[in-house]
């Protein structure tokens, strides 16, 4: 049965994506609203649900009119997991037959374990913030061991997943990022973290752009990272 009235906070789509689900032609879903605060986050506007609502009905007949054209959705933001009908929305895509990949700063593990167990994901690309110390400062939200449990749950679920962080010397050195690695090596996880670069636009944290080469951390331990852009 098709659900026509889901609550979901979405303020825009994107057709069309050949690089943001590794595999799939993809449409995004942008949700807005999120728990954190980053200091370095791009789309404030987007986070503080300044944007209109998309009816859901409209989202509906363009994701019916896509069936043949996309293999998957991406569902991102903002956070999507706070949305209160998230989980009816993936079942939603299920039945209309989507692959579905979730970006998500892993701070609600209950949801994500929720929808692994009912099968509902099939990428996920979790956002790796900070070392403990020094999450709260960059995110402003005591997240670092619910990101952690969504760490566990995924990694231990055997679907696909990425970790990725943002870096802009201001907030994350390079001990950070060894740390970080350091913890994903407990966690047994063995994928690179992709480093994604600072997009110089407004954000939280009133920071300017990031000159400091960061490409020269990264060889040290190539392998265990990733810039967004290398091939
Ligand atoms: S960068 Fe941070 S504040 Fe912005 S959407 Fe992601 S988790 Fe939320």
């Amino acid at each position: 049965m098709v659900q026509k009235s889901l609550k979901l906070p979405i303020a825009s789509i994107t057709p069309i994506t050949f690089q943001d689900f590794p595999d799939h032609i993809a449409a995004i879903i942008w949700f807005m609203g999120c728990n954190m605060r980053c200091s370095y986050c791009h789309n404030p506007d987007l986070v503080l649900g300044r944007y209109k609502r998309i009816p859901f009905a409209i989202v509906d007949d363009f994701l019916r009119t896509r069936r043949d054209l996309i293999q998957g959705v991406v569902i991102s933001g903002g956070e999507c997991t706070l949305a209160k009908d998230f989980l009816p929305f993936l079942q939603y895509l299920r039945q209309l037959g989507f692959k579905i990949k979730i970006d998500t700063n892993g701070s609600n593990p209950q949801i994500i374990s929720t929808a692994l167990e009912q099968g509902l994901i099939d990428f996920v690309a979790l956002d790796f913030k900070a070392p403990e110390e020094k999450f709260i400062r960059l995110t402003k939200y005591d997240g670092f061991v619910a990101f952690i449990e969504t760490l566990d749950a995924v990694s231990k679920s055997g679907i696909n997943f990425e970790l990725r962080t943002t870096i802009h010397s201001d907030l994350i050195c390079e001990n950070d990022l060894e740390e970080m690695l350091d913890i994903l090596i407990k966690h047994n996880i063995n994928s690179p973290l992709i480093v994604q670069d600072f997009k110089d636009a407004p954000n939280f944290g009133d920071l300017k752009s990031d000159t400091y080469d960061k490409k020269g951390w990264l060889l040290r331990r190539k392998g265990e990272f990733f810039f967004r852009g290398d091939n």
